[in-house]
């Protein structure tokens, strides 16, 4: 589609291989939507994407973050420096500034929270000892210039581009879309990969925001959805109804697991979920088990046992 790009750009994630970042044709410019990850060599290879396409940095106009995750907004204090345009983003409840000023305190938090959770202290020592030397991949925290939010407009030579609030993968998530081409940024709340990840501790109920976040994009009736990762698709309609299969699948069986002696989340993730437990995978199904529980609570299906761990069972 003219004037549209792709910018592939790579991450060290096992299993996420890399993230998109977008740039639309604005007049002599182009508006840059999300930033790809701050780590050694991330500005070259943006550097580099633009160049593909024929593009420079110093021709952003303006910077658009669908959320406040490394990926998608990590870059955003150099770019907007090299640049000199403006960040616009949803502001966040704080995480993402807590994660690069007080990257111990997050990282306690998380440790609390996991440990309330059931989580053994042999494994909590090994997640701080890791987790300590990672580096946050954000270059610097950073202030939206605007805070974006529904009825702020996003001007492109497409057309203009409204903001949807999308909470659910992060609470200050947005998707973006433009209604004449009937085109969805969609951020990480639809990729074609249908692999939902909730975040956890920031709001009441992720898995619930997440579900009517679905429905939001869902009345958009969007054609064309340009993801945070992996390609674009046309099928807006069935990644959306997908998501909601997925979710009421693993809302199930974490209620199963429940159903006859209260557990810990802990000792949920094994029961719920195929995967073998493992370091990498372990913080996330984790977080995801806790999210489950918390709309199970939300919705009548499930009771949380007050206590040091926390216990959950289903009624
Ligand atoms: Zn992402």
């Amino acid at each position: 589609m003219p004037g549209v790009y792709r910018l592939r750009l790579p991450l060290p994630w096992p299993g996420v291989p890399h993230c998109n970042a977008w740039a639309v044709s604005r007049g002599e410019g182009f508006v840059l939507f999300d930033t790809g990850m701050h780590q050694p060599g991330s500005m070259e290879q943006l550097d580099r994407a633009l160049a593909m396409c024929g593009l420079r940095l110093e021709d952003a106009s303006l910077l658009v973050c669908t959320h406040s995750h490394t990926d998608h907004c990590g870059q955003a204090a150099d770019i907007v420096q090299r640049a000199g345009c403006e960040l616009w983003m949803k502001p966040d409840e704080g995480h993402m500034r807590r994660m690069v000023e007080d990257r111990e305190g997050e990282l306690q938090r998380r440790i609390e929270v996991a440990r309330t959770s059931g989580v053994p202290e042999r494994i909590l020592r090994r997640y701080l000892q890791e987790r300590g030397n990672v580096e946050p991949g954000i270059a610097a925290a950073i202030e939206p210039d605007r805070a974006l939010l529904p009825g702020v407009m996003v001007e492109t030579d497409l057309g203009a581009w409204s903001v949807h609030e999308t909470p659910g993968h992060a609470p200050n998530h947005v998707c973006l879309f433009q209604a004449q081409q009937r085109l969805l940024i969609s951020g990480d709340h639809l990729l074609g990969r249908i692999s939902p990840y909730f975040e956890y501790g920031h709001s009441p109920d992720p898995v619930g925001e997440f579900l009517e976040s679905l429905t939001v994009v869902d009345e958009l009736g969007a054609r064309l959805c340009l993801a945070g990762h992996g390609r674009t698709f046309t099928d807006v309609d069935a990644h959306v109804q997908g998501n909601r299969e997925v979710v009421a699948q693993r809302l199930t069986r974490v209620a199963a697991t429940i159903e006859t002696e209260p557990l810990t989340a802990f000792e949920v993730v094994p029961r719920a979920y195929d995967s073998i437990l493992s370091a990498a995978n372990g913080p996330w199904l984790l977080t995801e088990t806790l999210c489950m529980l918390t709309h199970l609570e939300r919705i009548g299906r499930a009771t949380r046992i007050e206590g040091e761990p926390l216990r959950w069972v289903a009624h």
